[in-house]
């Protein structure tokens, strides 16, 4: 069994990982933050998905010598100029368990005049890889889509409820997990940074 450690603490995001990577790369075994030494976690202060990855997964690797991945992602809504982007999980200042619902609930409120056809918005994400080699591969991935109206479905996490990805009628947050990997902006970038974690753990 071989390790690779996602600096992260979100569960879901674990788990779509170790679901994604699990075919890709034989016996690899996706470590959370929670399965290592506890370390101090950098703030993510760069204005990019890919330089706010870069910070995450090297503080990863400093702390646990084991390759590591890092995801930043949000959504860039067009009519509101790219943003909440990197800003997409702080975007209403509320933190915690209420945070999802109170960044639905403002996005939904800044586009409340907003017609269908200017709903178009994309999931982004870019994948850090930063190995003991001293390593670091960036990969991206986006899906694109819209905006719907009112929030629709009880799976996935964050703006999942308010996104229909293009092609589809119903919302991310109504996608079985499989299906919503093979689309996902997070499942693209995976997907292409899967050989460098395999070939990192040879
Ligand atoms: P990160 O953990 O710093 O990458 O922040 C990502 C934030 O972007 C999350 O808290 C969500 O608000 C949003 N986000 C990223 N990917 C997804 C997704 O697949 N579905 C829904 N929201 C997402």
């Amino acid at each position: 069994m071989t390790q690779v450690v996602l600096a992260s603490n979100n569960a879901k995001k674990l788990a779509e990982l170790q679901r994604i990577l699990a075919p890709l790369v034989p016996d690899v075994q996706v470590l959370g933050l929670k399965d290592v030494a506890e370390y101090d976690e950098p703030a993510e202060t760069e204005p990019t998905f890919q330089g706010n990855a870069l910070i995450k997964a090297r503080a990863c690797l400093a702390a646990t010598s084991l390759p590591s991945l890092a995801d930043d992602s949000g959504l860039c809504v067009d009519a509101l100029n790219g943003m909440p982007g990197v800003l997409s999980a702080r975007w209403s200042g509320v933190t915690g368990a209420e945070a999802d619902s109170a960044n639905n609930a403002l996005l939904l409120s800044q586009l409340s005049q907003v017609p269908d056809e200017r709903r178009g918005a994309r999931f982004r994400c870019a994948m850090a890889l930063c190995t003991p080699d001293g390593e670091e591969i960036i990969e991206h991935g986006e899906m694109p889509g819209r905006v719907l109206h009112a929030e629709r479905g009880a799976g996935g996490f964050g703006y999942d409820p308010l996104f229909a990805a293009d092609g589809h009628e119903v919302s991310s947050a109504e996608l079985t997990p499989e299906e919503k990997d093979r689309i996902s902006h997070r499942g693209e970038a995976l997907r292409r940074i899967a050989p460098r974690v395999a070939a990192a753990l040879t």
